[in-house]
């Protein structure tokens, strides 16, 4: 039988006043919310998943068959993407996307094509000469976006990514954001606080409580009585 894509087992993580244990599983190419109110522990699952938090001796998370429990965040396969981008401002957004590629050791002329390519596919075709600091709120999610998936990480996480944006944009980024994970077949995970967005771009919820997992389950089976 192939083996899950993705399992956090006994994810587990406590301060003073806060107390976190969870485990969940996600399959490959598809995408799951984590959704549940302001302090429920979203934001510190995913900080335990990336390793920017140290893992309990009882933790084990396992990504594309390989154990990742110990390795640090950079050697995980992960990438990123938050409410605030975080662009290099001082770099042109051509350079911004193609980032990773350069780490990776592909040439400055090389890198820019496939950015110039990826820009492309996010509509954002000949904005790669531009400052960052000239994009809107949703081109700036678009190209922070690019720069995660162009290096084709095994797993994406995304901490509230629209949640700057206004009602409108919000709903159209995440219609953009669910097509481009059917062209590019990326797994993700999702934090998010609006139930409706969830249910729109996901194929799994799951839902914390007070540090624990609530309910989890398909999308289409999420409802909001889970909440009360
Ligand atoms: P969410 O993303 O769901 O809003 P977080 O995961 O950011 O919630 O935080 C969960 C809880 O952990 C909150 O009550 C927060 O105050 C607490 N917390 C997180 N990190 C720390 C820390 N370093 N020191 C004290 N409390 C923390
Ligand atoms: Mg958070």
């Amino acid at each position: 039988m192939e083996q899950t894509y993705f399992t956090a087992e006994n994810l587990s993580y406590s301060c003073p006043n806060f107390s976190l244990t969870a485990s969940f599983a996600c399959e490959k190419n598809t995408m799951t919310s984590i959704v549940g109110p302001s302090g429920s522990g979203k934001s510190t699952i995913l900080r335990l998943i990336s390793g920017l938090e140290k893992n309990a001796a009882a933790t084990k998370i396992i990504l594309d068959s390989v154990n990742i429990t110990h390795l640090p965040p950079a050697k995980r396969g992960m990438g990123m993407v938050f409410q605030k981008a975080n662009l290099f401002n001082h770099m042109r957004v051509d350079d911004n996307v193609a980032y990773g590629l350069r780490s990776l050791g592909i040439s400055k002329k090389e890198s820019r094509e496939m950015a110039a390519e990826f820009l492309k596919k996010f509509n954002l075709e000949g904005f790669g000469k531009r400052s960052p600091e000239t994009l809107s709120g949703g081109e700036t999610q678009r190209v922070s976006l690019a720069r995660t998936l162009i290096t084709k990480p095994k797993l994406i996480l995304f901490d509230e990514p629209l949640s700057a944006l206004d009602a409108p944009l919000r709903k159209k980024l995440a219609v953009e954001i669910r097509s481009l994970q059917e062209e590019f077949g990326f797994t993700a995970i999702m934090v998010t606080h609006d139930i409706n967005e969830a249910k729109s771009v996901s194929d799994k919820i799951i839902l914390i409580k007070d540090g624990k997992v609530g309910w989890q389950g398909n999308a289409t089976d999420f409802s909001e009585k889970m909440i009360e």
